[in-house]
């Protein structure tokens, strides 16, 4: 057993996500020092908007009044696959521009530091499996759900990336229907359950008269967002209650799928909105009990997240925290950090 001395040093940690980037300053226990929420726009491309969180950083260092020299890792986290040794998104469909650049590279030319990338739910759930969870299940699935889904999988007590770094990808998995998705094909989860989904839905049901709520946002705003559906159950419109439930039951059979696949001993899920908390757990609950097999759920627990939505910036720093520790272990230099 061992601990960190928490003031050994300061580490940034970003949370991105399409349209907004989470960033903290933590100590070395991953405690939040101080934070803030920059809106971005991910397709405007890396130089763009990593210099927007780089002026959200600057401005968190000036509020603690420390120095740059202080912070001795960055973790980010982003919405796409990423080669974790290179720290590269591969590919990230939904992020114009940012295929194979050079994330570390860019960092490197402000901070004298290291820095790592992962996917946003690989970070995730590292930061519930480690300081939510504090390392005491050894097998769990994190589920995001926000405009896409996906997974992040925790085995025998340790983050599983898969052989390129898209592990977890579950927002393809075939649901059926005929719905088509951004990547080309037809009845992806994402498609049918996502973010996006849900509101394109709402949006054509507002339009035919099925929610005078949301008819008046859209008449007022012109659009509507998934924040609109969570405000929506707040105030008991039945329309709102009906697409969460809709796209709950089809995550709930993919999460059947997973235990069946993978056995874990613990669901969490994360939903963007805690509104959507109750209905998604109770459709998960349904589907995994009604089509798991009795060993697979023996002892399996359906919880939601317990970090909520800081678990993406307390995961970040944890996976900054164990990089440069089993670097400088590599190394073995520098173990003054510990
Ligand atoms: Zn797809």
């Amino acid at each position: 057993m061992y601990a960190f001395n928490p003031d050994a040093g300061y580490l940034v940690s970003i949370d991105m996500d399409t349209e907004n980037a989470k960033v903290a300053i933590t100590d070395f226990d991953c405690n939040i020092k101080a934070h803030s929420n920059c809106l971005i726009d991910i397709n405007d491309g890396p130089e763009k908007v990593l210099d927007r969180i780089k002026e959200a950083v600057f401005e968190l260092l000036a509020e603690l009044r420390l120095d740059p020299d202080a912070v001795k890792g960055i973790g980010v986290g982003i919405p796409g696959p990423v080669e974790f040794a290179s720290g590269m998104p591969i590919s990230p469909t939904i992020m114009p521009g940012w295929d194979r650049y050079p994330i570390k590279e860019y960092w490197a030319r402000y901070f004298n530091c290291p820095s790592y990338i992962d996917n946003d739910v690989n970070i995730m759930a590292l930061g519930e499996y480690a300081k939510g969870l504090k390392f005491q299940a050894n097998n769990v699935i994190y589920i995001k759900t926000a405009a896409g889904i996906g997974a992040g999988i925790i085995c025998d007590g340790n983050l599983y990336r898969g052989s390129n770094g898209s592990a977890g990808d579950i927002g393809h998995f075939d649901v059926g229907g005929d719905v088509i998705c951004w990547c080309g094909n037809r009845g992806c989860l994402e498609a049918s359950a996502g973010g996006k989904a849900i509101v394109a839905k709402a949006r054509e049901s507002a339009l035919a008269g099925k929610s005078e709520f949301l008819l008046g946002i859209l008449e007022k705003k012109g659009e509507l967002h998934l924040e609109d559906i969570a405000l929506g159950m707040q105030r008991q419109d039945s329309l709102c209650a009906e697409l969460i439930r809709e796209s709950s039951v089809l995550i709930g059979r993919v999460i059947a799928s997973i235990v069946n696949f993978f056995n874990p001993e613990l669901i969490l899920v994360g939903a963007s909105y805690s509104e959507f908390d109750d209905t998604l757990l109770a459709a998960i609950r349904q589907g995994v009990y009604q089509r798991s097999l009795p060993l697979s759920t023996r002892n399996l627990s359906i919880q939601k997240s317990i970090l909520g939505n800081q678990a993406g910036l307390i995961g970040a720093a944890y996976m900054t925290l164990e990089q440069l520790i089993l670097n400088s272990i590599n190394d073995q230099e520098d173990v003054a950090i510990l």
